[in-house]
Protein backbone atom coordinates (compact mmCIF):
# COMPACT_ATOMS: atom_id res chain seq x y z
CA UNK A 1 0.00 0.00 0.00
CA UNK A 2 1.28 3.57 -1.22
CA UNK A 3 1.63 5.67 1.83
CA UNK A 4 -0.54 8.28 2.85
CA UNK A 5 1.92 10.95 2.85
CA UNK A 6 3.70 10.63 0.35
CA UNK A 7 1.16 9.45 -2.45
CA UNK A 8 1.90 12.89 -4.66
CA UNK A 9 3.57 10.43 -7.20
CA UNK A 10 0.41 8.78 -7.90
CA UNK A 11 -1.67 11.61 -7.62
CA UNK A 12 0.41 12.84 -10.66
CA UNK A 13 1.00 9.49 -12.65
CA UNK A 14 0.92 9.76 -16.56
CA UNK A 15 -2.71 8.09 -17.99
CA UNK A 16 -0.63 4.94 -19.16
CA UNK A 17 0.58 4.10 -16.09
CA UNK A 18 -2.85 5.11 -13.99
CA UNK A 19 -4.32 2.40 -16.21
CA UNK A 20 -2.01 -0.20 -15.39
CA UNK A 21 -2.31 0.25 -12.08
CA UNK A 22 -5.93 0.34 -12.71
CA UNK A 23 -6.11 -3.61 -14.13
CA UNK A 24 -3.71 -4.59 -11.76
CA UNK A 25 -6.21 -3.15 -9.02
CA UNK A 26 -8.89 -4.09 -11.01
CA UNK A 27 -8.07 -7.97 -11.49
CA UNK A 28 -7.56 -8.47 -7.90
CA UNK A 29 -10.90 -7.06 -7.28
CA UNK A 30 -12.29 -9.76 -9.93
CA UNK A 31 -10.43 -12.34 -8.06
CA UNK A 32 -12.20 -11.34 -4.84
CA UNK A 33 -15.63 -10.61 -6.05
CA UNK A 34 -15.61 -14.10 -7.41
CA UNK A 35 -15.40 -15.42 -3.98
CA UNK A 36 -19.43 -14.42 -3.83
CA UNK A 37 -21.81 -16.48 -5.32
CA UNK A 38 -23.66 -13.31 -6.40
CA UNK A 39 -20.24 -12.31 -8.78
CA UNK A 40 -19.83 -15.79 -9.61
CA UNK A 41 -22.97 -15.78 -11.55
CA UNK A 42 -23.12 -12.34 -13.19
CA UNK A 43 -19.22 -12.48 -14.10
CA UNK A 44 -19.94 -16.49 -14.96
CA UNK A 45 -22.44 -15.04 -17.44
CA UNK A 46 -20.07 -13.03 -19.78
CA UNK A 47 -17.26 -15.82 -19.35
CA UNK A 48 -15.16 -14.66 -16.60
CA UNK A 49 -14.54 -17.30 -14.30
CA UNK A 50 -11.05 -16.29 -13.18
CA UNK A 51 -8.86 -12.73 -12.96
CA UNK A 52 -6.78 -14.68 -15.71
CA UNK A 53 -9.68 -13.87 -17.71
CA UNK A 54 -9.27 -9.82 -17.43
CA UNK A 55 -6.29 -8.58 -19.77
CA UNK A 56 -7.32 -4.75 -20.66
CA UNK A 57 -9.15 -2.48 -18.63
CA UNK A 58 -11.64 -2.26 -20.92
CA UNK A 59 -12.57 -5.91 -20.26
CA UNK A 60 -15.01 -4.15 -17.57
CA UNK A 61 -17.83 -3.14 -20.21
CA UNK A 62 -18.53 -6.58 -20.85
CA UNK A 63 -19.66 -6.91 -17.21
CA UNK A 64 -23.24 -6.08 -16.55
CA UNK A 65 -24.06 -3.53 -14.15
CA UNK A 66 -24.66 -3.73 -10.45
CA UNK A 67 -27.43 -1.89 -9.12
CA UNK A 68 -29.09 -0.88 -5.53
CA UNK A 69 -31.20 -3.48 -6.12
CA UNK A 70 -28.57 -6.14 -6.41
CA UNK A 71 -27.40 -4.45 -3.30
CA UNK A 72 -30.80 -5.03 -1.65
CA UNK A 73 -31.64 -8.35 -2.88
CA UNK A 74 -27.83 -9.57 -1.16
CA UNK A 75 -28.01 -8.17 2.23
CA UNK A 76 -26.92 -9.01 4.65
CA UNK A 77 -24.02 -10.84 3.40
CA UNK A 78 -24.60 -11.44 0.02
CA UNK A 79 -21.32 -9.42 -1.26
CA UNK A 80 -19.07 -9.97 1.13
CA UNK A 81 -15.92 -12.24 -0.08
CA UNK A 82 -13.79 -12.57 3.15
CA UNK A 83 -14.31 -14.15 6.29
CA UNK A 84 -16.72 -12.48 8.68
CA UNK A 85 -13.97 -12.24 10.96
CA UNK A 86 -11.48 -10.22 9.00
CA UNK A 87 -14.37 -7.48 9.07
CA UNK A 88 -14.01 -4.71 11.77
CA UNK A 89 -16.63 -2.06 10.53
CA UNK A 90 -20.34 -2.05 8.49
CA UNK A 91 -21.75 1.29 7.04
CA UNK A 92 -24.67 1.68 5.56
CA UNK A 93 -26.37 4.14 2.93
CA UNK A 94 -28.55 6.80 4.28
CA UNK A 95 -31.76 5.57 2.16
CA UNK A 96 -34.95 5.73 3.97
CA UNK A 97 -37.15 3.31 2.38
CA UNK A 98 -36.31 -0.55 2.62
CA UNK A 99 -33.36 -2.14 3.71
CA UNK A 100 -30.64 -0.62 3.64
CA UNK A 101 -27.34 -1.29 1.34
CA UNK A 102 -24.64 -2.25 3.26
CA UNK A 103 -20.89 -2.87 2.64
CA UNK A 104 -18.04 -4.14 5.20
CA UNK A 105 -14.52 -2.86 5.82
CA UNK A 106 -11.33 -5.07 6.89
CA UNK A 107 -9.00 -3.10 8.66
CA UNK A 108 -7.00 -2.91 5.03
CA UNK A 109 -9.81 -1.36 3.60
CA UNK A 110 -10.41 1.43 5.97
CA UNK A 111 -6.32 2.10 5.88
CA UNK A 112 -6.77 2.50 2.23
CA UNK A 113 -9.83 4.51 2.36
CA UNK A 114 -8.46 6.72 5.37
CA UNK A 115 -5.68 7.37 3.13
CA UNK A 116 -7.75 8.64 0.29
CA UNK A 117 -8.93 10.95 2.89
CA UNK A 118 -5.52 12.07 3.85
CA UNK A 119 -5.07 13.06 -0.02
CA UNK A 120 -8.56 14.59 -0.16
CA UNK A 121 -7.87 16.92 3.02
CA UNK A 122 -4.20 17.58 1.47
CA UNK A 123 -5.30 18.45 -1.93
CA UNK A 124 -7.23 21.48 -0.72
CA UNK A 125 -4.91 22.98 1.75
CA UNK A 126 -5.53 21.14 5.00
CA UNK A 127 -2.25 20.79 7.11
CA UNK A 128 -1.24 19.46 10.32
CA UNK A 129 -1.74 22.70 12.07
CA UNK A 130 -5.78 22.98 10.95
CA UNK A 131 -8.94 22.67 14.06
CA UNK A 132 -11.01 20.21 11.69
CA UNK A 133 -14.45 20.55 13.27
CA UNK A 134 -16.73 17.93 11.95
CA UNK A 135 -20.67 18.86 11.55
CA UNK A 136 -21.14 15.84 9.44
CA UNK A 137 -23.72 13.00 11.41
CA UNK A 138 -21.69 10.38 12.80
CA UNK A 139 -22.74 6.55 12.67
CA UNK A 140 -23.61 4.36 9.82
CA UNK A 141 -23.64 7.26 7.60
CA UNK A 142 -20.04 7.21 6.26
CA UNK A 143 -19.93 11.00 5.75
CA UNK A 144 -18.73 11.39 9.83
CA UNK A 145 -16.53 8.80 10.28
CA UNK A 146 -15.51 8.56 7.01
CA UNK A 147 -13.28 12.23 6.96
CA UNK A 148 -12.73 12.15 10.74
CA UNK A 149 -10.13 9.55 10.48
CA UNK A 150 -8.47 10.96 7.43
CA UNK A 151 -8.20 14.31 9.43
CA UNK A 152 -6.71 12.24 12.24
CA UNK A 153 -4.23 10.67 10.01
CA UNK A 154 -3.14 14.09 8.84
CA UNK A 155 -2.60 14.75 12.15
CA UNK A 156 -5.28 17.36 12.47
CA UNK A 157 -6.96 18.46 15.69
CA UNK A 158 -10.58 16.76 15.31
CA UNK A 159 -13.42 17.87 17.09
CA UNK A 160 -16.16 14.97 16.37
CA UNK A 161 -19.07 17.46 16.58
CA UNK A 162 -21.32 15.59 14.70
CA UNK A 163 -24.68 17.36 13.09
CA UNK A 164 -26.90 19.57 15.12
CA UNK A 165 -26.65 21.66 18.32
CA UNK A 166 -25.91 24.90 16.86
CA UNK A 167 -25.01 26.41 20.09
CA UNK A 168 -22.52 23.99 20.93
CA UNK A 169 -21.46 24.31 17.29
CA UNK A 170 -20.77 27.98 17.56
CA UNK A 171 -18.85 27.46 21.25
CA UNK A 172 -16.43 24.64 20.19
CA UNK A 173 -15.51 26.63 17.03
CA UNK A 174 -15.12 30.05 18.94
CA UNK A 175 -13.24 28.39 21.74
CA UNK A 176 -11.13 25.82 19.69
CA UNK A 177 -10.63 28.33 16.89
CA UNK A 178 -11.83 26.00 14.23
CA UNK A 179 -10.10 26.22 10.68
CA UNK A 180 -11.76 24.04 8.96
CA UNK A 181 -15.42 22.57 9.11
CA UNK A 182 -16.74 19.71 7.50
CA UNK A 183 -20.70 19.80 7.13
CA UNK A 184 -23.94 19.46 4.32
CA UNK A 185 -23.87 22.70 2.62
CA UNK A 186 -27.67 23.29 4.16
CA UNK A 187 -26.33 22.45 7.15
CA UNK A 188 -23.36 25.11 6.61
CA UNK A 189 -26.09 27.67 5.31
CA UNK A 190 -28.83 27.10 7.95
CA UNK A 191 -26.06 27.61 10.91
CA UNK A 192 -24.34 30.70 10.28
CA UNK A 193 -28.15 32.01 9.23
CA UNK A 194 -28.14 31.57 13.44
CA UNK A 195 -24.70 33.53 13.84
CA UNK A 196 -26.37 36.79 14.89
CA UNK A 197 -29.51 35.78 17.20
CA UNK A 198 -26.98 33.32 19.59
CA UNK A 199 -24.71 36.38 19.91
CA UNK A 200 -21.89 35.88 17.39
CA UNK A 201 -20.27 37.77 14.89
CA UNK A 202 -17.51 36.66 12.17
CA UNK A 203 -14.94 38.09 14.37
CA UNK A 204 -15.02 35.16 16.88
CA UNK A 205 -14.16 32.62 14.34
CA UNK A 206 -11.12 32.09 12.31
CA UNK A 207 -12.73 29.48 9.99
CA UNK A 208 -10.98 29.13 6.75
CA UNK A 209 -12.15 26.60 4.92
CA UNK A 210 -15.09 24.46 4.64
CA UNK A 211 -15.77 20.97 3.05
CA UNK A 212 -18.95 20.56 1.82
CA UNK A 213 -21.14 17.43 0.38
CA UNK A 214 -23.08 14.55 0.32
CA UNK A 215 -26.11 16.49 -1.20
CA UNK A 216 -26.63 18.03 -4.46
CA UNK A 217 -25.61 21.77 -4.15
CA UNK A 218 -25.34 24.15 -6.86
CA UNK A 219 -22.74 26.57 -7.52
CA UNK A 220 -24.71 29.55 -6.34
CA UNK A 221 -24.94 27.64 -3.08
CA UNK A 222 -21.19 27.05 -2.50
CA UNK A 223 -20.67 31.27 -3.43
CA UNK A 224 -23.64 32.28 -0.78
CA UNK A 225 -21.37 30.32 1.98
CA UNK A 226 -17.74 31.67 0.77
CA UNK A 227 -19.30 35.15 0.50
CA UNK A 228 -21.02 35.23 3.45
CA UNK A 229 -18.08 33.88 5.43
CA UNK A 230 -15.41 34.53 3.12
CA UNK A 231 -13.92 31.13 3.22
CA UNK A 232 -13.46 28.97 0.88
CA UNK A 233 -15.46 25.40 0.12
CA UNK A 234 -14.37 22.70 -1.38
CA UNK A 235 -16.99 20.17 -2.64
CA UNK A 236 -16.69 16.30 -1.53
CA UNK A 237 -18.10 13.45 -3.30
CA UNK A 238 -18.60 10.03 -2.06
CA UNK A 239 -21.11 7.27 -1.51
CA UNK A 240 -20.93 4.17 0.87
CA UNK A 241 -20.87 1.97 -1.99
CA UNK A 242 -17.91 3.08 -2.79
CA UNK A 243 -16.59 3.76 0.67
CA UNK A 244 -17.94 6.86 1.30
CA UNK A 245 -15.90 10.68 1.11
CA UNK A 246 -13.27 10.50 -0.41
CA UNK A 247 -14.21 9.13 -4.06
CA UNK A 248 -13.90 12.95 -5.97
CA UNK A 249 -12.95 16.01 -4.25
CA UNK A 250 -12.38 19.55 -5.14
CA UNK A 251 -8.78 20.95 -5.38
CA UNK A 252 -7.42 24.35 -4.61
CA UNK A 253 -8.06 25.35 -8.14
CA UNK A 254 -11.95 24.75 -7.22
CA UNK A 255 -12.62 23.59 -11.00
CA UNK A 256 -14.53 19.97 -10.12
CA UNK A 257 -13.43 17.55 -8.49
CA UNK A 258 -10.82 14.97 -8.75
CA UNK A 259 -12.24 11.27 -8.99
CA UNK A 260 -9.55 9.43 -7.35
CA UNK A 261 -8.97 6.64 -10.20
CA UNK A 262 -6.05 4.36 -8.69
CA UNK A 263 -8.63 3.58 -6.18
CA UNK A 264 -12.09 3.65 -8.33
CA UNK A 265 -12.64 3.24 -12.24
CA UNK A 266 -15.37 6.02 -13.47
CA UNK A 267 -17.54 5.37 -16.65
CA UNK A 268 -20.18 7.94 -17.71
CA UNK A 269 -23.11 5.89 -19.09
CA UNK A 270 -26.13 7.91 -20.92
CA UNK A 271 -29.20 7.23 -18.20
CA UNK A 272 -31.43 5.30 -20.24
CA UNK A 273 -29.29 3.57 -22.86
CA UNK A 274 -26.46 3.08 -20.59
CA UNK A 275 -23.74 3.45 -22.84
CA UNK A 276 -20.71 5.57 -22.72
CA UNK A 277 -21.37 9.22 -23.52
CA UNK A 278 -18.10 11.21 -24.57
CA UNK A 279 -16.17 13.41 -21.70
CA UNK A 280 -18.16 16.73 -21.28
CA UNK A 281 -21.77 15.36 -21.85
CA UNK A 282 -23.98 14.56 -19.29
CA UNK A 283 -24.79 10.92 -18.12
CA UNK A 284 -25.11 8.55 -15.23
CA UNK A 285 -21.83 7.88 -13.06
CA UNK A 286 -20.93 4.38 -13.03
CA UNK A 287 -18.16 3.37 -10.25
CA UNK A 288 -15.88 0.29 -9.67
CA UNK A 289 -14.27 0.11 -6.38
CA UNK A 290 -10.53 -1.11 -6.57
CA UNK A 291 -9.47 -0.89 -3.12
CA UNK A 292 -12.07 -2.69 -0.62
CA UNK A 293 -11.18 -6.63 -0.34
CA UNK A 294 -14.16 -7.45 1.71
CA UNK A 295 -16.98 -5.80 -0.40
CA UNK A 296 -16.12 -5.82 -4.45
CA UNK A 297 -18.51 -3.47 -6.38
CA UNK A 298 -17.71 -3.48 -9.79
CA UNK A 299 -19.74 -1.05 -12.11
CA UNK A 300 -22.06 0.20 -10.08
CA UNK A 301 -24.57 2.35 -11.09
CA UNK A 302 -24.31 5.56 -8.69
CA UNK A 303 -27.90 6.97 -10.24
CA UNK A 304 -25.64 10.41 -9.56
CA UNK A 305 -25.81 12.34 -12.65
CA UNK A 306 -22.68 14.32 -13.88
CA UNK A 307 -19.87 15.12 -16.66
CA UNK A 308 -16.13 14.11 -17.35
CA UNK A 309 -14.48 17.40 -17.50
CA UNK A 310 -12.61 17.53 -20.16
CA UNK A 311 -8.91 18.85 -20.08
CA UNK A 312 -6.28 19.26 -17.76
CA UNK A 313 -7.18 20.73 -14.62
CA UNK A 314 -4.55 23.84 -13.56
CA UNK A 315 -3.15 21.78 -10.73
CA UNK A 316 -1.52 19.35 -12.90
CA UNK A 317 -2.66 16.19 -11.44
CA UNK A 318 -4.35 13.61 -13.73
CA UNK A 319 -6.80 11.88 -12.42
CA UNK A 320 -10.00 13.38 -14.42
CA UNK A 321 -12.64 15.63 -13.16
CA UNK A 322 -15.99 15.39 -13.00
CA UNK A 323 -18.67 18.18 -12.85
CA UNK A 324 -20.65 18.94 -9.67
CA UNK A 325 -23.68 16.21 -9.40
CA UNK A 326 -26.29 17.81 -11.36
CA UNK A 327 -28.51 15.60 -9.34
CA UNK A 328 -29.55 12.20 -9.08
CA UNK A 329 -31.45 10.00 -11.67
CA UNK A 330 -34.56 9.44 -9.40
CA UNK A 331 -34.51 12.82 -8.11
CA UNK A 332 -35.78 13.66 -11.64
CA UNK A 333 -39.65 15.17 -11.40
CA UNK A 334 -41.84 14.94 -14.49
CA UNK A 335 -44.35 17.81 -14.07
CA UNK A 336 -46.99 18.08 -16.82
CA UNK A 337 -44.31 16.05 -19.17
CA UNK A 338 -41.80 18.15 -18.74
CA UNK A 339 -38.20 16.99 -17.01
CA UNK A 340 -37.21 19.32 -13.97
CA UNK A 341 -34.00 18.42 -12.12
CA UNK A 342 -34.19 20.65 -8.51
CA UNK A 343 -30.87 21.99 -9.12
CA UNK A 344 -32.59 23.83 -12.16
CA UNK A 345 -34.43 25.29 -9.99
CA UNK A 346 -31.92 26.37 -6.85
CA UNK A 347 -29.51 27.86 -9.75
CA UNK A 348 -32.28 30.07 -10.54
CA UNK A 349 -33.35 31.01 -6.83
CA UNK A 350 -30.02 31.45 -5.62
CA UNK A 351 -28.85 33.75 -7.64
CA UNK A 352 -31.09 36.55 -6.41
CA UNK A 353 -29.82 38.69 -3.53
CA UNK A 354 -32.85 39.04 -1.51
CA UNK A 355 -33.29 34.88 -1.73
CA UNK A 356 -32.34 33.99 1.43
CA UNK A 357 -31.02 30.60 2.81
CA UNK A 358 -33.16 27.90 2.55
CA UNK A 359 -36.18 26.62 -0.15
CA UNK A 360 -37.93 23.72 -1.14
CA UNK A 361 -40.39 22.57 -3.70
CA UNK A 362 -43.60 21.11 -3.60
CA UNK A 363 -45.35 18.91 -6.16
CA UNK A 364 -48.98 18.48 -5.82
CA UNK A 365 -51.77 17.80 -8.12
CA UNK A 366 -54.23 20.41 -9.05
CA UNK A 367 -57.54 18.54 -11.31
CA UNK A 368 -55.69 16.36 -14.02
CA UNK A 369 -52.74 19.01 -14.17
CA UNK A 370 -49.20 19.03 -11.61
CA UNK A 371 -48.59 22.59 -10.10
CA UNK A 372 -45.46 22.98 -8.96
CA UNK A 373 -44.77 25.26 -5.58
CA UNK A 374 -41.66 26.98 -4.60
CA UNK A 375 -41.36 27.67 -0.80
CA UNK A 376 -38.41 29.90 -0.29
CA UNK A 377 -36.98 32.27 2.58
CA UNK A 378 -36.31 35.89 1.50
CA UNK A 379 -33.84 38.40 3.58
CA UNK A 380 -35.56 40.02 6.16
CA UNK A 381 -34.75 43.75 4.34
CA UNK A 382 -36.97 42.78 1.99
CA UNK A 383 -39.82 41.59 4.00
CA UNK A 384 -39.79 45.12 5.65
CA UNK A 385 -39.80 46.93 2.43
CA UNK A 386 -42.90 48.30 0.33
CA UNK A 387 -45.16 45.23 -0.83
CA UNK A 388 -44.55 46.18 -3.94
CA UNK A 389 -40.87 45.40 -4.23
CA UNK A 390 -42.06 41.53 -2.95
CA UNK A 391 -44.46 41.44 -5.63
CA UNK A 392 -42.16 42.64 -8.40
CA UNK A 393 -39.65 40.16 -7.12
CA UNK A 394 -42.30 37.29 -7.22
CA UNK A 395 -42.84 37.63 -10.84
CA UNK A 396 -39.23 38.12 -11.83
CA UNK A 397 -38.21 34.70 -10.24
CA UNK A 398 -41.50 33.15 -12.21
CA UNK A 399 -40.18 34.95 -15.55
CA UNK A 400 -36.60 33.43 -14.98
CA UNK A 401 -37.81 29.87 -13.76
CA UNK A 402 -39.98 29.78 -16.91
CA UNK A 403 -36.88 30.74 -18.89
CA UNK A 404 -34.81 27.90 -17.58
CA UNK A 405 -37.54 24.97 -16.94
CA UNK A 406 -40.32 25.91 -19.11
CA UNK A 407 -43.18 25.82 -16.43
CA UNK A 408 -44.28 29.19 -14.55
CA UNK A 409 -44.07 27.79 -10.46
CA UNK A 410 -46.48 29.48 -7.85
CA UNK A 411 -43.85 31.46 -5.69
CA UNK A 412 -43.96 31.45 -1.85
CA UNK A 413 -42.17 33.43 0.50
CA UNK A 414 -41.19 32.71 3.77
CA UNK A 415 -39.28 34.68 6.60
CA UNK A 416 -35.63 33.36 7.51
CA UNK A 417 -35.26 30.55 9.38
CA UNK A 418 -39.24 29.61 9.07
CA UNK A 419 -39.08 26.61 6.56
CA UNK A 420 -37.49 23.65 7.94
CA UNK A 421 -34.15 22.47 8.09
CA UNK A 422 -32.70 18.87 8.08
CA UNK A 423 -29.44 17.80 10.06
CA UNK A 424 -28.49 15.73 7.67
CA UNK A 425 -29.11 15.47 4.43
CA UNK A 426 -31.19 18.18 3.04
CA UNK A 427 -34.90 17.38 1.77
CA UNK A 428 -35.95 19.88 -1.00
CA UNK A 429 -38.42 18.29 -2.60
CA UNK A 430 -42.27 17.12 -1.46
CA UNK A 431 -43.96 15.33 -4.20
CA UNK A 432 -47.69 14.84 -2.86
CA UNK A 433 -48.90 13.54 -6.05
P1 LIG B 1 -24.77 7.93 1.12
O1 LIG B 1 -24.31 6.65 0.52
O2 LIG B 1 -25.93 7.78 2.00
O3 LIG B 1 -23.68 8.69 1.73
O4 LIG B 1 -25.31 8.84 -0.09
C1 LIG B 1 -24.52 9.06 -1.21
C2 LIG B 1 -25.23 9.97 -2.16
O5 LIG B 1 -25.21 11.32 -1.69
C3 LIG B 1 -24.55 10.04 -3.51
O6 LIG B 1 -24.89 8.96 -4.34
C4 LIG B 1 -25.08 11.38 -4.02
O7 LIG B 1 -26.38 11.23 -4.54
C5 LIG B 1 -25.12 12.22 -2.77
N1 LIG B 1 -23.90 13.04 -2.65
C6 LIG B 1 -22.79 12.77 -1.94
N2 LIG B 1 -21.88 13.77 -2.07
C7 LIG B 1 -22.41 14.68 -2.91
C8 LIG B 1 -21.96 15.92 -3.47
N3 LIG B 1 -20.78 16.46 -3.18
N4 LIG B 1 -22.79 16.56 -4.33
C9 LIG B 1 -23.98 16.04 -4.64
N5 LIG B 1 -24.48 14.89 -4.15
C10 LIG B 1 -23.70 14.21 -3.29
ZN1 LIG C 1 -6.85 20.01 -9.64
Amino acid sequence: MTSCFNDNEIQHLDRDALEALQLIRFKKIVKQALKTEFYKQRLGSVGIKDQSDITHINDITKIPFTTKEDLRDTYPYGLLAVDKEEVVRMHASSGTTGKPTVIFQTQTDLDRWTNLTVRSLLVTGCTKKDVFQNMMTYGLFTGGIGLHYGAERLGMFVIPASSGNTKRQFMLMKDFQTTVVHATPSYLLHLFSEMESMGYSRKDFVIKKAMIGAEPHSEEIRQKIEDFLQIDAYNSYGLSEMNGPSVAFECEYKKGMHLWEDSYIMEVVDKEKLTPVPEGTTGELVLTNLIRESTPIIRYRTRDLTKIIPGECPCGRTHRRIERILGRTDDMLIINGVNVFPSQIEEVIMKMPSIGNNYRIVVRKKGTLDELIVDTEVNSDIISDDTRKLYALRDHIRDELKASITISPQIEFHEPGHLPVQQGKAIRVIDER
